[in-house]
């Protein structure tokens, strides 16, 4: 059974948050001599700790309650925030699959927190099989699913993660920064029935807010509760609560260039898939490719000549790429230049 108080760290348990001047009184109207601020400027005031404004927008938008939404210093803070408060350094352990986004490990690895890497399967996906023995494992604290995937783009099927979420009597953090660009439903309708659940968004990727910093958690309100408990009092500053509200209003600007990306990432994925060297272009719910090249390390470093700059993921995936879909011009140019490669190498074949 799944019981908060028996998997959060002691320490954390016993906790007594630092309670900062606006926890103490969060009136927007008076003199204010309690934060030691400086009575002149623009920015020259504390933030709502709690992001307020911010939350009930979400909540509004995502029929949830202000209680089951925690706002991170992006979705980065969420993953850091939840081995903190639930692995104890040393003996607790997290596990997650492979390959995928390489914070939950670095993460675990600054927690002092072992890590177990359970490969995906041939069609990338989760074995149930492979990480059913470590279910039971009491040191285990977390688990952390990545859908859709970073790098390789696909999601994961909804009953493995129930199975998962049912089987599994601690944490499990579903990470959407994709999801946005995904045909599949996002999880938080689960953080109801699973208390066990976390599920984290960001405003970095399909917003276009990355410079902001601000990342969202759902989960139950015991968990947030947590969460808002161990961050620092004031983690999302004040100009970009104001950026992700104002980006947030203006759902009309998300949905045109949410477009534009889907039909660029189409166009992008039939010109990369009429290219020789392209071996192979993986499936992507997300708005990036992993590419397979015959030699990725070169590939790589012609495009770094021609300034074009994609992450090169051959120690993860053997010989892939990963590569963002961009603007218009910016594909025609990567493309372009791949096909240059090709050209020369057909010709140092020939
Ligand atoms: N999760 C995944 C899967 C990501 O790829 C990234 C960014 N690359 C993040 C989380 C972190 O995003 P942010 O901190 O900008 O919200």
């Amino acid at each position: 059974m799944f019981e908060l108080n028996n998997i959060v760290r002691k320490n954390i348990l016993s906790l007594k948050p630092y309670s900062s001047a606006r926890d103490e009184f969060s009136g927007t109207e008076g003199i204010f001599l309690d934060a030691n601020e400086n009575p002149y400027g623009t920015y020259n005031r504390y933030p709502d700790p709690y992001q307020l404004e911010l939350k009930s927008l979400v909540a509004k938008e995502k029929g949830i309650e202000l209680t089951n939404i925690f706002v991170g210093n992006g979705s980065d803070e969420v993953i850091d925030l939840l081995f903190r408060i639930f692995c104890q350094p040393g003996t607790d352990k997290a596990l997650t699959f492979s390959p995928t986004y390489g914070m939950y490990e670095v993460s675990a690895a600054i927690n002092d927190v072992m890590i177990i890497k359970v490969p995906l399967n041939q069609n990338l996906d989760i074995e149930s099989d492979a990480i059913s023995p470590y279910l039971n494992d009491e040191h285990l604290k977390l688990i952390c699913i990545c859908s859709p995937n970073n790098p390789t783009g696909n999601t994961f099927s909804k009953p493995v993660i129930e199975e998962i979420l049912t089987n599994f009597n601690s944490i499990v953090l579903v990470d959407e920064a994709y999801i946005d660009f995904s045909k599949e439903e996002s999880l938080i309708c689960m953080i109801e029935k699973y208390p066990n659940l976390v599920v984290s968004q960001t405003m970095s990727k399909a917003w276009g807010l990355a410079a902001a910093r601000v990342g969202f958690a759902y989960a139950n309100a015991a968990v947030i509760k947590l969460m808002n408990k161990v961050k620092p009092p004031y983690n999302i500053s004040g100009p970009n609560q104001k950026n992700a509200l104002i980006t947030l209003e203006n759902r009309e600007q998300y949905e045109k260039n949410l477009r534009s990306i889907l039909i660029e990432k189409a166009l992008l994925k039939k010109a990369l898939e009429s290219i020789q060297i392209v071996l192979k272009v993986f499936p992507s719910e997300a708005n990036f490719f992993l590419v397979r090249f015959e030699n990725a390390d070169f590939i790589y470093n012609k495009l770094v000549e021609e300034k074009i700059i994609v992450r090169n993921r051959n120690t993860v995936v053997e010989n892939c790429i990963r590569i963002t879909v961009g603007t218009s011009r910016e594909n025609q140019k990567l493309i372009e230049e791949l096909k240059k490669i090709e050209n020369e190498k057909s010709i140092i074949y020939r």
